[in-house]
């Protein structure tokens, strides 16, 4: 079956109606579950198409496969053989670009700005990139003296882990699956990769691309569903499974981590944050309010290294937040295809609900709502879609909810400090520690408070500028383990040392 030529229903034109599909041993299959859901796109609340619910068999013939594609033609390729099937994988996933550029935009209803300029290009750059690392690993050596002097000789060999199940959220769907899928492969892995089940089309469309560029079967494969109960829980708990890797929320972190404990598997765990920005009144302001209207309302909201928190020098305070108020209130909510627009639609229905929820909370709490707080007028058919207005909030109390659970949705709060010291308590105040953005043009203030943040990235001046072969992960509650460069050999290769008396 041709996904991509399957017969579309609805309008011509920017929305293809379609079913999605498993991708188990290379080829496309709804399964025999008989059991699935409607896709819903999140502009209009329309149906997209079919999505097939994956159960124990589907699960089983996935892994089953993944490790017959391990024992057998990918397990005994050369490194430039599979490097190789790699690059011509990246190369055409940009052959495909505009229908990877629709499926995402479809399914998640952001700006076609964003997904050309991040989603795609990133998707297929991760590919290239971890080529480039299992080309040029090299190992550590040690020479040992023995007693009869004649020593022994330490070498270190990294191996594939095995297969490994990806567990990918919804909200930058390609570009966060292949995160992991592109190390996985590039140093000999296969995968079974679970797609959030509200973004299931851009992972099935490159099991496509897979055979297009002659990847055997096997080596990827997709199986559809939710977490606990279904594909996502019979993926962690297979025991064919050698390592398993998610970025998602913590909850789902922490249920994930107790799958894996059962045959002491390992886990690479990428989780959410309630992100600081902190804008110190020595900052250029202009890069400063671009860079947090980007890093508050980017993807409305929904980037798990978003800002939520914002603390701003009291001699700036009010200066800073009339123009943040200004950017968010320009920011246009549209269609995906249309230049103008500045803002998609929440995800879902639920998602919109949750975020509403806060909204409604920081109110009742007395927060002054210096911007949105509701839901927009939409026209004609996009009134069906799960719009949310672009929201910024002062004066609440430190432990309000608002300021310090994870929200993800397009808001924030914004808080005035007085010194660097009390602006980094105020940062570190959470369980949470992915990223934070510092703003300031003082050189010795920004190594100093960099320093002291206790998060996995953190951005000086810019944000989400991302060089891959940096470490990336979260620290505290927001998750374990870094991947990104040599990081990723840590998770995707098992490591044995060779010891031979001389
Ligand atoms: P989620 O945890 O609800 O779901 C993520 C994925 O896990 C989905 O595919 C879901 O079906 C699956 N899942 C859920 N429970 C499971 C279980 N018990 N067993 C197996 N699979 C399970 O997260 P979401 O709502 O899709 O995504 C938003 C969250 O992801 C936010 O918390 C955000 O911060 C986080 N996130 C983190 C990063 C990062 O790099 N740290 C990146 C993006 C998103």
């Amino acid at each position: 079956m041709n996904f991509l030529s399957q017969p579309r229903r609805g309008q011509a034109g920017f929305n293809p109606r379609r079913d999605a599909a498993h991708f188990i041993n290379g080829a496309f299959t709804q399964g025999a579950s008989g059991k699935g859901w409607d896709n819903l796109c999140p502009l209009d609340g329309s149906r997209i198409g079919h999505v097939p619910e994956a159960g124990a068999a589907e699960v089983d013939a996935a892994v089953n496969s993944a490790r017959a594609a391990l024992a057998g033609p990918w397990g005994r390729m050369t490194v430039s053989e599979r490097t190789g099937l790699l690059a011509a994988l990246a190369a055409g996933i940009n052959k495909r670009f505009d229908d990877f550029l629709e499926a995402e935009c479809l399914d998640t209803g952001k700006p076609m700005s964003l997904a050309a300029h991040i989603d795609i290009p990133r998707g297929a750059a991760n590919f290239t990139m971890f080529t480039d690392v299992a080309k040029t690993i090299s190992t550590e050596t040690f020479t040992t003296d023995t007693p009869d002097g004649k020593g022994a000789l330490n070498y270190a060999l990294r191996r594939p882990r095995g297969v490994i199940g990806v567990i990918s959220p919804w909200n930058l769907p390609l570009l966060l699956m292949t995160w992991k899928v592109g190390p996985a492969l590039a140093l000999g892995n296969t995968v079974v990769v679970k797609p959030s089940e509200a973004t299931p089309l851009t992972t099935t469309l490159l099991g496509e691309v897979m055979n297009e560029a002659g990847i055997p079967p096997g080596v990827y494969n997709v199986v559809h569903g939710f977490g606990p109960g279904s594909a996502g829980e019979l993926l962690t708990r297979h025991p064919g499974v050698n390592g398993i890797t998610f970025t998602g929320s913590t909850r789902s972190g922490e249920a994930i981590m107790q799958a894996a404990a059962k045959g002491i598997r390992p886990v690479s765990l990428e989780l959410g944050g309630k992100n600081p920005a902190l804008i110190f009144a020595d900052c250029d302001m202009d890069k400063a309010v671009e860079g947090t209207l980007r890093s508050v309302f980017a993807n409305c909201g929904q980037v798990c290294l978003g800002t939520e928190r914002v603390y701003v020098q009291r001699p700036v305070f009010e200066a800073f937040l009339a123009r943040l108020k200004a950017g968010a209130e320009a920011l246009r909510p549209g269609r995906p295809e249309d230049p103008a627009t500045g803002l998609g639609p929440m995800i879902s229905e639920t998602q919109r609900r949750k975020v509403l929820s806060y909204y409604e909370r920081a109110a009742a709490s007395g927060a002054r709502i210096v911007t949105g707080g509701g839901v927009p007028q939409m026209p004609g058919e996009l009134a069906g879609g799960y719009w949310i207005e672009p929201t910024i909030w002062t004066g609440l109390a430190d432990d309000h909810p608002a300021v310090t659970e994870e929200i993800f949705g397009p808001c924030c709060h914004v808080r005035p400090f007085d010194t660097e010291e009390e602006a980094v308590s105020l940062a570190n105040n959470t369980p949470y520690g992915l990223a934070a953005a510092l703003w300031t043009e003082n050189l010795s203030r920004a190594h100093r408070v960099a320093a002291r943040l206790e998060v996995g990235i953190c951005w000086v001046n810019s944000w989400f500028l991302r060089d891959l072969r940096t470490a990336f992960g979260g620290a505290k509650a927001s998750g374990i383990g870094r991947e990104g460069g040599v990081h990723s050999l840590e998770f995707y290769t098992e490591i044995s040392n060779v010891c031979i008396k001389l």
